[in-house]
């Protein structure tokens, strides 16, 4: 069962209700009360008294009259002006914090860092607390009250479980370092956190309009260049399936980039991830060891083996492949792939997934983080005050 349906079966009570009438007009509005019930399966008499109520809370408005040929006009809903969602990409050491409206167009973002050294110290402190205040002063900056955020999201590398996460990337010996619980406490405002490379894909899904389409398989993986770390790259994974990101038990899953490449060298280069043989650590290698702008060979037939091992993994419709770290790399990749699409064709019936590149890689995290913490609402409406109060 789709996890909508289960809540839809479960819990019919009128707070799930106004969230999902609320989700139903984030996807497509303005809308009529029989449109809206028609998407959430709910009656006229339900969505209409849900409307009603967003509207004093003042989420909703009137957007005038549908056009018809005959009969009444009836009234069309949409979602209100002045309201927002935060989604932050906390890269280490960079920051990008955006914010969008209701319907998730970017309205404002800005590029800022923060501070890690780890001789410091205490990293699971200053790390939130540094986080909390540039969120500050760009809200206050951007004159935008607390009061009309409704949710926010924030993408972190590493691993990321119960609202804290590792970067095990980018410190050597990263601590749990707790981030929802202080971002709620000195924020107000109910956050989730989510690993930037599923982020990525969510904002890339959404883009292409496949969030809530049924039967979407989607693989992505992700080689970046490093920030934190000259001269290096990151390589990260993330599968979509039945709705929903892959998370694992702690997690981690799909961290494509530690999987083992048990050819040739890795040379001195160790990973955090505790795995000797790593991809990542392998491609690093490599690099490191070529002559400036020339990658070599074997980076190529690793990373296209890699992907042809994720078609007979996850068997996916739709493959995303984001080599922002070496673009000279993505058509002899992407090329490689097709390759053995077409000679995979008839058998096992396999049709092979569609192959693509991202389209926006700069503000990708940010915006997922944005849309998690949409979805969040829908699954957790009482963990949203707005939504919950009183007229
Ligand atoms: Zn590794």
């Amino acid at each position: 069962m789709h996890p909508k349906e289960s809540r839809l079966r479960y819990n019919n009570s009128h707070l799930v209700n106004k969230a999902s009438v609320f989700e139903s007009l984030s996807f497509d509005s303005p809308a009529t009360i029989k449109q809206v019930a028609g998407s959430t399966r709910l009656s006229t008499p339900t969505v209409t008294k849900a409307l009603s109520h967003l509207q004093e809370i003042g989420l909703v408005t009137e957007k005038g009259r549908k056009d018809q040929p005959k009969g009444r006009k009836p009234t069309l809903f949409g979602l209100s002006e002045g309201y927002y969602w935060l989604g932050i990409d906390l890269e280490i050491p960079d920051l990008r914090i955006a914010v969008y409206d209701l319907a998730k167009r970017l309205i404002k973002s800005k590029k800022d860092f923060v501070c890690v050294d780890e001789q410091d110290g205490d990293v699971e402190r200053y790390l939130p607390g540094s986080v909390i205040d540039k969120v500050k002063g760009f809200l206050q900056a951007q004159d935008i009250s607390v009061s009309s955020i409704l949710g926010e999201g924030v993408g972190v590398p590493g691993m990321v479980s119960e609202g804290t996460f590792k970067p095990f990337s980018r410190l050597k010996n990263p601590p749990s370092i707790p981030l929802k619980e202080p971002l709620e406490k000195k924020l107000d405002i109910p956050t989730v956190i989510g690993n930037d490379v599923d982020l990525e894909l969510l904002a890339e899904l959404d883009r292409r309009s496949l969030l809530e389409e049924p039967g979407v398989v989607a693989v992505y993986l992700a080689a970046r260049p490093s920030k934190a770390t000259h001269n290096s790259v990151r390589i990260g994974g993330s599968v979509f399936h039945d709705g929903t990101i892959l998370q694992g038990a702690m997690g981690s899953a799909n961290e494509f980039g530690h999987t083992s490449v048990s050819r040739g060298d890795h040379g001195e280069l160790k990973c955090n991830c505790g795995n000797p043989k790593c991809l990542e650590t392998y491609v690093n290698q490599k690099i490191s060891g070529a002559p400036a702008g020339r990658l070599p060979e074997e980076v190529v037939e690793v990373l296209t083996d890699k992907l042809k091992d994720l078609i007979f993994l996850y068997n996916p419709s739709l493959l995303i492949v984001d080599l922002l770290a070496f673009p000279q790399l993505s058509s002899p990749v992407l090329e490689g792939i097709n390759q053995f699409i077409e000679l995979r064709h008839g058998h096992l019936d396999f049709d092979g997934p569609e192959v693509v590149t991202p389209g926006d890689s700069e503000m990708a995290c940010a915006r997922g983080a944005c849309i998690k913490s949409f979805q969040n609402m829908a699954v957790n409406p009482e963990k949203y005050p707005i939504l919950s109060q009183d007229s």
